[in-house]
């Protein structure tokens, strides 16, 4: 069976049945936002370079929250910069087609799949988003929009009206960017692990697009999906845990998502049309 008729099955079976997309930092690659691979990811303090798995911790944050601010800083600057790829857009076309069949579950802090027009009510940000803050010492219970705006660049240090800015109106703490951090842990109220469980334990088909596998959610996802004998069709470049997880049954069609997740969603219009056109006859 080739890749494509494969495909046309896997969408003939998932027909009318509810349809989970979980997304990564390949998604968001081809709008100029880097991903945590590669030398982009590096970080210089000082004399020292960080892996963002040093940085984006809560004990990073609590012996050095200004750089850690800096470094969030300019990464929002980065996505605030960049704009929806024909990816993020194919994804809305999935969603306004299937409605409440679709479910989308993004590892990305970007913003970018609200800004392309995926529904808040809908999306589940696994990871946070950085267009928000909240207060650090958990004082109220509330997001801030993100106080500082603009372009940032790197290195570039807090002044007082920064931090000014960075810090709670209620109780005058540091605010956090609402990120979940390398050594904290999953939750329903912000960052929605019981409905992302829920969605793909009721899913025919799973569709994941650019992620690498290192975190532990998706990786439970995809778990999920392989035990129930659920669909994978998996979009990335490279191989990966998912690309192996679909070898089952499902595909792992190897390309970038700007150009693969259009053709994808033009196929799931023509199937779903092929099947009303058979109906109606
Ligand atoms: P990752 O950086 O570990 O892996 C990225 C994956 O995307 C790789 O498998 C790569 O092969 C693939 N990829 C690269 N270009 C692609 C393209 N054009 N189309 C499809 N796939 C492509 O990313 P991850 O798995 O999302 O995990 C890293 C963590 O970093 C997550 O927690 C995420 O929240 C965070 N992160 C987010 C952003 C963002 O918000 N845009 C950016 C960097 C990192
Ligand atoms: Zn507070």
């Amino acid at each position: 069976m080739t890749a494509a008729s494969k495909l046309q099955a896997i969408l003939e079976r998932a027909r009318g049945a509810r349809v989970v997309v979980l997304t990564g930092a390949g998604i968001s690659a081809e709008s100029g936002i880097p991903t945590f691979r590669g030398p982009e990811g590096l970080w210089t303090i000082g004399s020292r370079e960080y892996q963002p798995q040093e940085i984006a911790t809560w004990g990073f944050f609590e012996r050095q929250p200004d750089a850690v601010w800096s470094w969030y800083l300019y990464r929002r600057s980065i996505c605030q910069q960049a704009q929806p790829n024909a990816g993020h857009r194919a994804l809305v076309d999935l969603e306004t087609l299937l409605q409440d069949r679709f479910r989308l579950v993004t590892q990305n802090v970007d913003g970018l799949h609200l800004r392309a027009g995926n529904s808040a009510e809908r999306t589940y940000s696994i990871h946070g988003n950085l267009d928000f803050a909240r207060c650090a010492a958990e004082c109220v219970n509330e997001l801030v929009p993100m106080p500082l705006h603009g372009a940032w660049a790197r290195g570039c240090t807090l002044g007082p009206r920064e931090r000014e800015a960075l810090h709670c109106r209620h109780c005058g703490s540091w605010l956090r960017p609402h990120v979940l951090w390398f050594d904290e842990t999953y939750d329903e109220p912000r960052y929605r692990y019981e409905s992302s469980i829920g969605a793909v334990s009721d899913a025919a088909l799973l569709i994941v697009v650019g992620t690498s596998g290192a975190t532990t959610l998706p990786m439970q996802m995809g778990m999920i999906a392989a035990n129930r004998g659920v669909a994978i069709i998996d979009v990335n470049p490279e191989t990966n845990p998912f690309s192996r997880l679909a070898q089952a049954a499902g595909v792992h069609v190897a390309g970038p998502a700007a150009r693969v997740l259009p053709e994808l969603v033009r196929a799931f219009r023509a199937s779903a049309d092929a099947d009303r056109q058979r109906r109606r006859s």
